[in-house]
Order: C-alpha cells, then structure tokens, then sequence
C-alpha cells in the first residue's frame, strides 16, 4: 500500500486541506492519516477524531557521574551540537541542544554517562469517519521536533494507504516526514512566493530521489509562472483547485469538501488515481 506525503515550500497553501481530503475522499477499507506537522497540528480540527490513546514520546539525553567522570572531554569532542561542555571539575549537559545519538555515552572511557527520557511531545492516535488517525503534539518552545515526527510515522500501517501531512518548509522536519514515502504531492499557489518556495521544494524531493508532482490551489489568484516552472522542469501537475466561496465556507466552518460536495470526493479520488499512475511509472522504470 501507498505512503503519500503532502508537503508544500511555505505554509498556507493549504496542504493540510489537500492532505484531509484526499484521506477522506479514498474508499479503500485501510487508509490512515498521519499528522506530521506535529508544531502545529490541525488535521484533527477537520477529520475531529475520536482519541483513543496519547502517549509521551522523550528523547535519551546524557546524565554524568561526577563520581566516576575523569573530565577528559571526550564526550564534548564527539557532540556534533555542541550540547556538552567539559570544564576542569564539572561537565556542563545542555539537554535542549542533544540530539539524543547516544555518541558520548558509548564513547565515555570512565563509562560515567548513563541516559534519561527528556519529554519532547505526545503522540495522540484515534478514528474517525472509517479513517485511522494519529498526530504528534510538539511541546512548547520545543526545537527537537525529529524524533516526534519519527514517533508518528513508525504509526504507518502497512496494510494501510497511509497520507501523511508534513509540516511546511524545507528543512529537517520536512525531511524527517517525507522520507520514505512513496510519493510526495507538493501544494502551492501560483504566486512569487509560492515559486520561490516550490523551488527549494523541488530541489529537495529530487535529492531525497522521491517520485512528486505538484498541486496548484487557489489556481486561479495569481500568474502562470508556476504552472510554466513545471513545465520546464518537467514536473507534473496534477491538480489545480480554483479559489471558490464553498469550500472558503467550508475551511471556515472547520467541515471538509469531500464530505459535503460529490464533485470534490471524484476530484481527490481522481488525484489519487494521477499519483498512483505516476508511482507504478516510477517502478517500471
Ligand atoms: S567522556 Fe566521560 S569521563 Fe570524559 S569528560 Fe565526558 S563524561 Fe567525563
Ligand atoms: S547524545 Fe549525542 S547529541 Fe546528545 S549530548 Fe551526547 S553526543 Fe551530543
């Protein structure tokens, strides 16, 4: 089964809209939502799941011994963040900077780093409307959002078409929720910005080697500049959504297209059978 991300370069083009309908509109017996974008969740504002369990989700940052610590200072040589620092008498822990890689406690000669859970979120998993659902809940002022978003994925079911909404941008998050997936649908609109923004977007599933078209929303507010960038990068778009008063209404009102208006359930439905057409043409070649 499919692992669809739904990305865009910047936030507010309306990936999570894209990423909840297309869930809802899919009428296989599995399919699952995975909120990624565990900063600021808001699928489950839309799909209103039933939660049905939560859980913490921490990370293994270093305790040292003084007892047994020689303040050689090999653990803050091997910290790639800079999350340790060794003085004359004292080694300095700056949990909020730790990755969490385990590197300076297999590393320690004394053996004088053990390792604690540092709380970074909740992972929340529920159902709704026939949908298997889970989100991640970063807490605030949290910068390690990773290992959350990792949290949420190891969700994904295999037996499942599994959508996940991944948090807006480029950069370590993004990455940490499209990698792996089978396709990434990257929503933008047809404005400079969105360009700009679909560009670095472009680069980065093109790194990651990740089959992607693009979806243009609210088609018709701006210019062709998008439409002809994917033209001559050859990327496909697969969906173009005008900017209509409904569905505004909709979005408002925190309801769903698919679940309201037939025509928008074809429509996703239709986007789906254009990304699984691009996936198979991916693998045969
Ligand atoms: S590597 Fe181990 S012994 Fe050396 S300073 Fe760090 S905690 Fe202390
Ligand atoms: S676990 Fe990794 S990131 Fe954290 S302090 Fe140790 S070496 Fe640095």
């Amino acid at each position: 089964m499919l692992n669809l991300a739904i990305a865009s370069g910047k936030g507010g083009t309306g990936k999570t809209t894209v990423a909840v309908n297309l869930a809802l509109a899919l009428e296989q017996e599995n399919v699952q939502l995975l909120d990624c974008d565990v900063e600021e969740p808001n699928a489950h504002l839309f799909v209103k799941p039933v939660i049905e369990q939560s859980y913490a989700v921490g990370i293994p940052v270093p305790s040292v011994d003084p007892e047994k610590c020689s303040f050689c200072g090999r653990c803050a040589e091997v910290c790639a963040f800079n999350a340790l620092a060794v003085f004359r008498d004292q080694v300095m822990v700056l949990p909020e900077l730790c990755h969490g890689c385990g590197s300076c406690a297999y590393l320690c000669p004394e053996k004088a780093i053990t390792e604690f859970d540092r709380p970074i979120g909740v992972v929340e998993t529920g159902r709704a409307d026939g949908l298997s659902f889970a989100h991640g809940r970063l807490n605030p002022g949290e910068a390690m959002s990773p290992p959350l978003i990792k949290a949420v994925k190891k969700l994904a079911d295999p037996n499942a078409v599994t959508i996940i909404d991944a948090p807006p941008g480029t950069s370590c998050p993004v990455i940490a929720s499209v990698s792996g997936c089978d396709f990434c649908l990257l929503v933008t609109e047809p404005t400079p910005f969105g360009l700009n923004d679909l560009g670095l977007a472009v680069q980065m599933v093109r790194k990651l080697g990740l089959p992607a078209g693009v979806l243009i929303n609210q088609c018709d507010i701006g210019d062709g500049a998008v439409e002809k960038f994917c033209r001559e990068n050859n990327f496909p778009v697969l969906q173009k959504i005008p900017w209509d008063f409904e569905l505004a209404g909709l979005y408002a009102r925190g309801e769903t297209a698919v679940m309201h208006l037939p025509v928008w359930r074809r429509r996703f439905q239709s986007l789906y059978a254009g990304i699984t057409g691009l996936v198979e043409g991916a693998v045969r070649q």
